[in-house]
């Protein structure tokens, strides 16, 4: 495994639709591998995008903290959305910055695993917004495009 660089949004990439995965290679399994190790590095985020290690596949990882652990998405769908929640969000590529976003409050999410099989979820709370706020990286959308009222908080950077 290897930890990959991180795709900032001044990179014009991270604006990027990407593609799915026709055949899941062993290139696919290393990266899954290293966008894993890459999230866990310093507890630096919940879930991150291909894209955003600048590869551009549908594919994410995520693990919230629960008793689902890490989970990893290949062409994923989301197949329901229900309710909403709002929760204060931030970006392994835009560093320093947070605003609060409105998500559904219950999701389904269909996908495939790294064995090219598909699987089914149902998620809500923490999880539902992680796995939506991924999902947008595949279409280049970011969550400051979904900011409340626009309303962007910035950190100084050290
Ligand atoms: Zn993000």
């Amino acid at each position: 495994m290897a930890l990959r660089n991180i795709v900032l949004e001044t990179d014009p990439l991270i604006r990027k639709t990407s593609r799915p995965v026709d055949e899941i290679t062993p290139r696919i399994i290393k990266l899954l591998d290293d966008m894993a190790e890459t999230m866990y590095f310093e507890n630096r985020g919940i879930g991150i995008a291909a894209p955003q290690v600048g590869v551009l596949r549908r594919v994410f990882v995520v693990d919230v903290g629960d008793e689902h652990g890490l989970i990893e998405f290949i062409n994923p769908e989301i197949t329901y959305r229900s309710g909403a929640q709002v929760y204060c969000e931030g970006c392994l590529s835009l560093p320093g910055k947070s605003a609060d976003v409105e998500r559904p409050e219950v999701i389904r999410i269909k996908a495939l695993d790294r064995n090219g099989n598909e699987f089914e979820l149902e998620a809500d709370g923490l999880l539902a917004i992680c796995i939506c706020h991924e999902y947008d990286h595949l279409d280049g959308i970011l969550f400051t495009d979904k900011a409340i009222d626009g309303v962007v908080n910035v950190q100084p950077q050290e």
